[in-house]
Parts: C-alpha cells; structure tokens; sequence
C-alpha cells in the first residue's frame, strides 16, 4: 500500500541539521514513528515526502524552513518571571525548556539570560530557521480506521488512551 491522505504511515527517521548536527532520532529507542497522513500531524516537508512510498523505501530528504518549523524571526522574546521554570535553580543560558502557556497548551523555548527573578527567553521554536536533512525508512503504511479520521491523529493497535 502506498502512503497518501487518510493513510497511517510508520516510519524510521534521524534528522541533522545543514552542518551535519544529529538532531533527532527515532532509531536509539527502537520505536518508530506512526503519523496519520494529511491532518497536519507532521510537517509538511516530510509528509511530502512520504506520498507515495511503500515499507521498505529509505530515501533522504532536505526540509527548508518554510516546509519545516518556520523562518526565524528576530527579537522574538519574552521576560518570562523565573518562578514560571519548572527547575529554576538549574537554568543555563542555551537550554530548551517546555513552559506551560496561558489558555493551556506548552511551548518550547530557548533561555538567553538569566536575570535575578526573570528570564529571558526566545519564543523560536527550536528549529525555526534550519535546513533540515531527514533520512527516512518507511516500515507500514496501512489505512486508517474511521476513528482515527474523526480524531485526526493515530490511534495504538488496541489502545485508546485519551
Ligand atoms: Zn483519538
């Protein structure tokens, strides 16, 4: 079966930046990735890529920003008060570090200074601004089931946790 919208693709991926920086990967834990294709689960360069391949296909593709995580965007910061940290004592100029945001939902954001009881912080995501190099090895491609499509995201083999 070949991937394509309303498909469930599972896959392997290590990405690095454009200087050949190790990112990410799915390949040390043994567990891949399972992505319902065409609801916006993942971005859009990779799922582009996806259309089409069957298990057993591995190919390389290279992600710019604007099918990835954005552009940067400069003097994107924000004071946040330090006692919003989850380990405000432990904070290094450099870190990425989840803060729970108002209206609910978590962002990743990227500490720059660290005041006495303030921290500034860069509001980029991690990975606005880099070429991404994505090498890629399908393992299934199965259909989705109509649960799935209502929920727009994939579901565990017999387990609906949520
Ligand atoms: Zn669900």
């Amino acid at each position: 079966m070949q991937a394509a919208q309303d498909t469930v693709v599972t896959f392997h991926y290590s990405v690095r930046d454009d200087a050949g920086q190790d990112i990410d990967t799915s390949r040390d834990n043994g567990q891949p990735l399972s992505v319902l294709i065409g609801h916006r689960n993942i971005i859009t360069g990779v799922e582009k890529a996806l259309l089409g391949r069957e298990a057993g296909d591995r190919f390389e593709v290279t992600v710019p920003p604007a099918d990835g995580y954005g552009e940067r965007r400069e003097g994107f910061t924000q004071r946040v008060p330090k006692k919003y940290f989850p380990e405000p004592g432990r904070l290094h100029v450099g870190q990425s570090v989840v803060l729970n945001v108002s209206g609910g939902g978590q962002r990743a954001v990227t500490v720059l200074k660290i005041g006495s009881s303030v921290v500034d912080v860069d509001l980029n995501p991690p990975l606005a601004g880099k070429v991404l190099q994505f090498d890629i090895e399908v393992i299934d491609v199965r259909a989705a089931t109509p649960e799935e499509l209502a929920h727009h995201h994939v579901h565990a083999a017999g387990a609906h946790a949520h």
